[in-house]
């Protein structure tokens, strides 16, 4: 094609890029049945499938009439948090599955799981297959760490956080969820006391799935080892610790109320810990007020007649701590297991949201068996040619695009740190594609020259031996968890191995 016709058909492509004249007129059929487009689309990849992901596939496929997306996910499974995060007696939450299953059957969007980037595929080779690679993965580790101070991290690490009997709340939430790398855990439940470290909403899903009666989780999609485990529990009472004050704990007031109200439990405060509070009440914003309202009248409201009955008769106690931070975990006298652990006593240093936790000299030991760790995901890189910001644990970014580095862009938990939910992550998600489809159109990104996409990875995979699982694999899994749920009255009963989940796909 000579040079003016070249430029003319790109300059027709910009025009009319967006009617979908230009994608009808390249239209096929793959193999799969799924309208196949030619060469001429542009063809963005997202890696990771969980709500950032589909949120920005999504946007994409609605805004431009053009734009093939491919989503490559490291299990064989998608959907990320929503299936392996939120919690099993939060189904409403999963109800954005359904959307997401909208995007993925779309004619322009491809699911290729159990495709670990950054070891089967590079972001190299995606970005010479693909106009635009959009990151929204996250690989999470946890951590403990001994913090004196809002801002600054002093010292990382607890003596003792290897003891039998510690766990991170991210693999205790795996293991309840179904996560397959964290099946092995197989938590000790025996002891009666159990201390959460941290007070997000991640301790509270913890807290909450530790006291719920079994008759509650049996209904939900928790895994059978996880509630044959729970239904064995030994545990009674959780205290959720946290290293500032009741004005400054994380969760929200809906999972706060879910505690309050949980059946068969009561609460346990420390009268102590909500000196001052009343009086800083009316300098609250609003939502902070309505919690710490919440929180002032669980501790120390004298409780009506039916509800001090409901109090007297449970057999559960849960209850926060105030001002305190992890030192040490103590072990038993063998020095196998958990027996307690040891917390500074903090002082606060400054107001509301932004003060800081002080340590003391002072120390107070508590009793226990289990220690989980819930204070915060941190994301990791996959791939070392991708920038990373390690002290925030972010990929650098500016609206999304990822700094210094053309054609890469990012959404989701990678892009704004590990807060917010799914409702946050769908906005920051839609505002990457903007950004992406605003750098179409200005011509930053170049797309007019054809790219191969899925073709080419594909083929890679193939030789690197790596199958992918596709979205229509997916749902014959989906099918197969469905079906074993009814057999017990759940919504589902989830596979639990990869080896499990490909041996269903692919049949
Ligand atoms: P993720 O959901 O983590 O998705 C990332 C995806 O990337 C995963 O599927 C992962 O497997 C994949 N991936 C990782 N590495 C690779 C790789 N190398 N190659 C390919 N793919 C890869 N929000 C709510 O609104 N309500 C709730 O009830 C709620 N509960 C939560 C409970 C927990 C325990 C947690 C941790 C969070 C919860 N959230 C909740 C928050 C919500 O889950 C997040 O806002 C959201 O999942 C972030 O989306 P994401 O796509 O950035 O990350
Ligand atoms: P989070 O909300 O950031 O809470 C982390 C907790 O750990 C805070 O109490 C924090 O205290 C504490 N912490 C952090 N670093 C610490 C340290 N070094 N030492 C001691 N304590 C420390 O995180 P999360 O609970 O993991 O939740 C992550 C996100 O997912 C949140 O946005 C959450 O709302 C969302 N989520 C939502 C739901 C839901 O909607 N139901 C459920 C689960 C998760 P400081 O405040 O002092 O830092």
């Amino acid at each position: 094609m000579s040079y003016h016709k070249l430029l003319f058909s790109e300059m027709k492509l910009r025009t009319l890029g967006r009617t979908g004249w230009i994608s009808r007129l390249c239209d096929g059929v793959s193999r799969r049945g799924k309208v196949c487009f030619s060469s001429c689309s542009p063809k963005v990849c997202v890696v990771g499938s969980g709500p950032a992901g589909f949120y920005t596939a999504q946007h994409l496929i609605k805004a431009r009439k053009d734009v093939e997306v491919d989503i490559y996910e490291q299990l064989p499974v998608p959907f990320g948090l929503v299936r392996f995060g939120v919690a099993p007696d939060h189904p409403e939450v999963k109800n954005v599955i359904n959307t997401f299953t909208q995007t993925a059957r779309h004619s322009r969007c491809s699911f290729y799981g159990n495709v670990n980037v950054g070891k089967d595929v590079s972001v190299e080779e995606l970005q010479q297959a693909y106009h635009a690679v959009v990151l929204c993965f996250s690989k999470f580790f946890l951590y403990m760490c001994v913090c004196v101070c809002v801002y600054v991290i002093r010292g990382m690490g607890v003596p003792g956080e290897d003891l039998a009997g510690v766990y991170s709340a991210k693999d205790f939430v795996g293991w309840y969820n179904g996560l397959p790398s964290c099946q092995e855990l197989s938590p000790d439940l025996s002891c009666e006391t159990a201390v959460i470290l941290g007070q997000g909403n991640v301790a509270l899903d913890v807290a909450r799935v530790l006291l719920s009666p079994i008759d509650i989780l049996k209904k939900t999609d928790i895994t059978h080892p996880a509630l044959e485990a729970l239904a064995e529990s030994q545990v009674r009472r959780v205290l959720i610790v946290g290293r500032r004050g009741p004005m400054q704990v994380a969760c929200t007031i809906k999972e706060l109320r879910e505690m309050v109200n949980l059946p068969d439990t009561r609460p346990e405060m420390v009268v102590a810990d909500f000196q001052g509070v009343i009086d800083a009440l009316k300098d609250l914003p609003r939502p902070r007020k309505r919690l710490t309202q919440l929180l002032l009248k669980t501790a120390l409201e004298i409780p009506g007649e039916m509800e001090q009955e409901r109090r007297n008769k449970a057999s559960r106690t849960w209850g926060f701590r105030f001002f305190r931070s992890p030192v040490k975990v103590l072990a038993d006298p063998d020095h196998n297991r958990t027996a307690g652990i040891r917390l500074a006593v903090n002082r606060l240093e400054g107001s509301g949201e932004g003060a800081c936790a002080m340590l003391t000299e002072e120390v107070e030991d508590v009793s226990c068996g289990l220690v989980i760790s819930s204070i915060g995901y941190r994301s990791v890189p996959i791939d070392p040619s991708i920038p990373f910001d390690s002290h925030k644990a972010i990929v650098p970014n500016t609206m999304g695009r990822v700094q210094q580095a053309a054609g890469l862009y990012c959404s989701g938990w990678l892009k704004t740190g590990p807060t917010g939910v799914i409702a946050t992550t769908m906005n920051n998600s839609f505002d990457t594609a903007r950004s992406l489809m605003e750098d179409m159109d200005s011509g930053v990104l170049h797309i007019s020259s054809a790219k191969p996409g899925s073709q080419t990875i594909r083929a890679l995979l193939e030789k690197r031996g790596v199958k992918p699982v596709t979205f229509s694999n997916w749902e014959k899994i989906d099918s197969v968890e469905v079906k074993r749920g009814e057999a017990t009255g759940k919504p589902r009963e989830k596979l639990l191995t990869v080896e499990e989940m490909l041996q269903v796909a692919r049949t």
